[in-house]
């Protein structure tokens, strides 16, 4: 045996298994497709020093295996653009406005999101996330998009309209197609006020750059890391242990397998050895395809108007937010992802750039420099973060985020709802799992 445990993917959630798993005494060897680590976590720099976040920036005060990682890694978590000064802007082709309520919303219609946000949360609170398929009616509430739901509560279409842009903000797919169980679970795993607390779901960010979690665990391994190394086929041969083959047929042994690969992916992987019903299983798993735009700029200028700089949209840009000083982030969701495929190139930064123009001013034309990143068809990523559409729950099934020893799985798929936490939180617990069976 070569090793004893193989981790495949060394974004955060193989990274964090891997190095608990170093900690706990294991030969570990992380195989990775692409020449960098991180995965979905990304950053590049710009002239001047100022560091730009390409994937996963922030996170929640309830992301308690995600901060608690931050801390033993030495960095500093500071609050977010949750913290920042000034108004939400919300814009519609009709409209733009600044703050609650929404410009299309008419009297009656506040007082029906409010009726309808508290039933949600009410309702939140009898779905258990670790279980959500022992709720007496999951197969029901797993059928229903959030959409229908929020109508058969008497919301009409400026309310419906309200939670859609705030959803398509989030580029984790539309109402209309997303199984309520699954976004009562979200909610259940981080309880809040509302149907997404922004503060329990964004409030912080690592100060060092969000992707150099990522570096610092990679730095630790060292050499255990194998980039360049695009796994084909894992064979689980008990009690033998396990054999992988990377493209140009080398093949690697080890007593167990960790996948830490997205479900795009990790479908492209021919796996034998393990049971139908677990592969099945990861197999039906989907993701939302998003993009993310940056821009970067000497000043907040979206200051000036009152704004925060963080939106709700619907043109191809879904939201913007600050995520650093002078720097604008931006998300393109699934609904609208072939939309910006279909951009020649060339027009794609400019036509992002008015959107921005249209909430901001004029200045948003003068970037320092832009960045788009295609997560959506990236053939490492697949995606972007979870998404289930309705039916969804029940068809992954119990076994989501469980272990075929010695075919271990985690990431952030195998979470309630993706996310960085998901990551870090599988990771760690695929790990502790592995060295418990010693
Ligand atoms: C644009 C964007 C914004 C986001 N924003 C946030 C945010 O603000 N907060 C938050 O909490 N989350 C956010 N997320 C989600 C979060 O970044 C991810 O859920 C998390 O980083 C995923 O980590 P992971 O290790 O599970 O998967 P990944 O990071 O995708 O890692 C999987 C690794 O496997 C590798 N791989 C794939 N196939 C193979 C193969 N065949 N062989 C070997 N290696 C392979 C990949 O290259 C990759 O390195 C965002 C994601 C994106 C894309």
């Amino acid at each position: 045996m070569n090793h004893d445990v193989i981790v495949l993917g060394a974004g955060l959630a193989g990274l964090s298994a891997a190095r608990d798993l170093a900690a706990g005494g294991a030969d570990v060897l992380v195989l990775e497709a692409r020449d960098r680590v991180g995965g979905r976590v990304e950053q590049t720099e710009l002239q001047g020093g100022r560091l730009v976040q390409l994937g996963g920036e922030v996170v929640g005060r309830a992301h308690t295996a995600y901060t608690a990682l931050a801390a033993e890694l030495g960095l500093t978590l500071v609050p977010s653009y949750v913290a920042e000064p000034g108004a939400l802007a919300r814009a519609t082709p009709e409209g733009i406005s600044a703050g609650d309520p929404p410009h299309w919303f008419r009297p009656g219609d506040d007082a029906c999101h409010r009726k309808a946000t508290a039933a949600f949360t009410e309702l939140a609170r009898t779905v258990d996330p670790d279980d959500p398929w022992s709720h007496p009616d999951a197969t029901a509430l797993d059928r229903l998009s959030v959409a229908d739901w929020l109508r058969s509560q008497g919301a009409g279409p400026a309310v419906v309209r309200l939670w859609e842009i705030g959803q398509l903000a989030l580029a984790d797919g539309s109402y209309e197609r997303t199984s309520l169980l699954a976004a009562l679970r979200k909610n259940a795993a981080v309880p809040g006020p509302g149907h997404y607390d922004y503060e329990a779901w964004e409030g912080l960010r690592v100060a060092e750059g969000s992707a150099t979690v990522a570096l610092r665990m990679a730095e630790a391994l060292g050499a255990r890391i194998r980039t360049g190394a695009p796994v084909e086929a894992v064979a689980v041969r008990r009690p033998r242990g396990c054999a992988v083959r990377i493209a140009g047929g080398e093949t690697l042994t080890a007593a167990a397998v960790v996948s830490a690969l997205p479900a795009g992916p990790l479908r492209s992987v021919a796996v034998s050895g393990v049971s139908e019903a677990r592969l099945a299983s990861l197999h039906r798993q989907r993701h939302a395809l998003a993009a993310k735009f940056t821009a970067a700029y000497e000043t907040p200028f979206w200051r000036e108007r009152g704004l925060s700089g963080l939106s709700e949209c619907e043109g191809v840009l879904g939201s913007t937010w600050p995520q650093s000083d002078g720097i604008l982030s931006a998300l393109v969701p699934p609904e609208r992802y072939g939309v910006l495929l279909g951009m020649p190139g060339p027009l794609r930064a400019p036509e992002l750039l008015a959107e921005i123009a249209r909430l901001y001013g004029e200045e948003a034309h003068r970037p320092l420099a832009t960045h788009l990143r295609l997560w959506g068809t990236d053939p490492w990523t697949q995606g972007y973060v979870t998404q289930w559409t309705p039916g969804d729950v029940m068809a992954v099934g119990p076994l989501h985020g469980t272990h075929e020893p010695p075919f271990y799985v985690c990431g952030s798929d195998q979470w309630v709802a993706g996310y960085m936490e998901g990551a870090v939180r599988t990771g760690r617990g695929a790990a502790q799992e592995v060295l418990s069976r010693g």
